[in-house]
Parts: structure tokens; C-alpha cells; sequence
């Protein structure tokens, strides 16, 4: 099968697509042939060899996927060959035409939703998921704001919120980013690269602020996000690129809570009820993963670069074998 395979850490030019041995299913493991493969900023921090936990070379890029059960082993129960999956992880990588993976890490896919919006499935949504619910406690009839609602995370945290009762604020860079906040289910849509934006939030909520924020550029945001938090609040604190000076006296006189975010700090019984909830969400369409960009999976190098403009108004991005 072809897959992509990275030999030495750098930039997205040492992701080359390359002839390996068909992965073959060991007494509890699945093979999956892949239709689409996600692709999330993360695949992209990993290449380069800087992030906390890095592979050993070579290896084949990826976590995301949608696709079919191709063989199973004797040992496996949840899923059958001709499964219709998303995968949540792989042993083998899933930027190939397969890919090797424990009956864990599958979800079985409904047949309302696209292969390509399965592989928009994992880190996304079990990311917003983990922000909104299992850290931040969000709860109907709260308000929430996703600062920085454009993206697969942002898109992702809009959809949850609104279907579990919330008033949603999103924010975007773009008046098409807006829309597209709009469409995912927002009552409001605010433009981050305007000057000011922060006080059409107060307007919007009589001054009171919002009881969560899904912060998804916390070195930009989180001293701004921390004076526009009502009484209790709590920010959910899911991407950063850098350092940021806050005002502790904000958190203080609100009794506010910063609360870090990271998916792969998962508990095996958060990991079964965020992604019950996920299906459920696909099966009753209240959940539609945004997909923008199919590219060509010899193209990986294309992808990441796009990845890293750290736009996100043009849907999830993913990689077609
Ligand atoms: P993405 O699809 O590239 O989206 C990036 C988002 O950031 C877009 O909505 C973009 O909006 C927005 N943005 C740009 N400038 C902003 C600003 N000044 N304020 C607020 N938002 C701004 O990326 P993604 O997959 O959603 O991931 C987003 C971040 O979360 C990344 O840093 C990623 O590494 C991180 N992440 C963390 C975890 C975790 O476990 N903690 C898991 C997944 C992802 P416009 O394009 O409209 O300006």
C-alpha cells in the first residue's frame, strides 16, 4: 500500500509518499481501509520533532480517519469487516491507504455522514467535547464564547454548545468565517481581527459576560478573555503558541477558573462518554463536521503547510489516499 512516511524530523518537505507492506491484523487489531485522513495542527507540531512526545523514525503521520473495516482479527468484537468507522488513533499512522488499529480506537461511522467528515472526527470534536464538558462544565442555558470558532475545534465547539442548550458567541477573522460560525449554529458571530470586539460581547450579554470560554489562541487571548468572564467562569484553555501576561486581580474578583485542556489526558471511561456523545451527535445531525479542502495524499506536504496559517474558515482540510 502506499503510505506517507517521514524518515528524519523538519519541515513538511520530508513527508514522502512511499510503497509499504499491507498492515496485517494481529489477534486484536483492525485494519482499516482509509477513504480520508484528518489533518490537525498537532501532525504537524510532531513532524518537526519539538513536541512533547515524538515518534520513533520512520513513521507514518496521523490519527484521524474515516473509513471501512478491511479485516479484523480472531480476538475482535466491537466491529466486523465492511464497518463503516472513524478512527480516534492508529499503530500505524493514518496519512496511508490503511492503517493498523485496536478495536478502541475505532467509532462506527452513521451512514448520514461522509467518510470525509469522519477523518474531521477525532481531535476536533474530542477536543471541544473535553473543553466544553469533562473541563469547563458547561451547562445548558449557559453562555459561551469560542474564541476562535472558525477552525475544526472552534466549528466543532459551536455545534456541541448549541445542541446542549447554550447561548454561543464565536469568533472569527473574516466576514466568511463569521458565516460560517453563523451556519454551525452561533447566536452571535464576533470578528477577532476588529478592534473593540470584546465590547460587543458585554453589549450582547448586558454586561454580565459569559460563563465559559473555549479559548483556542490563549497566548493572544487570555488576559482579554479573563475580563469578559461573568462571576464563576471558567476559560478552557485549548491552543496557544506562546507566552501571555494576565492580570491575576480578573480571575480573582470573579472567582474564575483557568482551566488547561489536553485530549490525549483522556480517562479510558471520558474517552467512551465523549465519543457516545459524538455519535449520538452524528446520528441525530445536531453534529456536521465542516470539510473544506480535499487534497490529494501525495500532497501531505501541502496540507501541513496550509495547517500552520492557522486560518480555519475554509472547513477541515483532509487528505485523500
Ligand atoms: P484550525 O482549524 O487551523 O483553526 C484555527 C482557529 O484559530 C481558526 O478559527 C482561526 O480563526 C482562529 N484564530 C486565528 N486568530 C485568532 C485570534 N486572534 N483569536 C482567536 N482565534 C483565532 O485549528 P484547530 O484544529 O481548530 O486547532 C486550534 C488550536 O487548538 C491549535 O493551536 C491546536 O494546536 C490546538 N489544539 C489543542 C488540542 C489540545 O488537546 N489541547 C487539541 C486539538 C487542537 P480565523 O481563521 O477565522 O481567523
Amino acid at each position: 500500500m502506499k503510505a506517507i512516511r517521514v524518515h528524519q524530523f523538519g519541515g513538511p518537505e520530508v513527508m514522502k509518499l512511499e510503497e509499504v507492506p499491507d498492515p496485517q491484523p494481529g489477534p486484536v487489531q483492525v485494519v482499516v481501509r482509509i477513504h480520508a485522513a484528518g489533518v490537525n495542527p498537532v501532525d504537524a507540531y510532531i513532524r518537526t520533532g519539538t513536541y512533547a512526545s515524538k515518534p520513533n523514525l520512520p513513521y507514518t503521520p496521523g490519527t484521524d480517519a474515516g473509513g471501512v473495516v478491511a479485516a479484523v482479527g480472531a480476538g475482535v468484537k466491537r466491529v466486523k469487516k465492511g464497518d463503516r468507522v472513524y478512527t480516534t488513533g492508529s499503530s500505524t499512522g493514518t496519512y496511508a491507504e490503511q492503517a493498523l488499529c485496536n478495536e478502541t480506537q475505532l467509532q462506527p461511522l452513521p451512514d448520514n455522514v461522509t467518510f470525509e467528515q469522519g477523518a474531521a472526527m477525532g481531535v476536533a470534536y474530542g477536543t471541544a467535547y473535553r473543553g466544553l464538558f469533562q473541563r469547563a462544565e458547561a451547562k445548558p442555558a449557559e453562555t459561551v464564547l469560542v474564541h476562535g470558532a472558525s477552525g475544526g475545534v472552534g466549528t466543532a465547539a459551536v455545534q456541541l454548545a448549541r445542541a446542549a442548550g447554550m447561548t454561543v458567541i464565536g469568533t472569527a477573522g473574516s466576514e466568511d468565517g463569521m458565516k460560517l460560525v453563523k451556519e454551525q449554529g452561533a447566536h452571535h458571530a464576533l470578528n477577532h481581527s476588529v478592534e473593540g470586539y470584546l465590547d460587543e460581547l458585554m453589549k450582547l450579554t448586558d454586561g454580565r459576560g459569559v460563563d465559559v470560554i473555549v479559548e483556542l489562541l490563549a497566548n493572544k487571548n487570555l488576559a482579554k478573555d479573563l475580563s469578559v468572564l461573568a462571576k464563576k467562569g471558567r476559560v478552557a484553555v485549548i491552543g496557544s503558541r506562546g507566552s501571555i501576561e494576565i492580570n491575576p486581580r480578573d480571575a480573582m474578583s470573579r472567582e474564575a477558573d483557568i482551566r488547561g485542556v489536553t485530549l490525549m489526558n483522556t480517562s479510558e471511561q471520558e474517552y467512551r462518554a465523549m465519543h457516545a456523545a459524538l455519535v449520538a451527535g452524528l446520528e441525530n445531525a445536531t453534529l456536521r463536521p465542516v470539510v473544506g479542502q480535499k487534497i490529494p495524499l501525495a500532497e501531505a506536504a501541502r496540507a501541513h503547510a496550509e495547517i500552520m496559517k492557522h486560518s480555519g474558515a475554509h472547513g477541515k482540510i483532509v487528505l485523500i489516499p
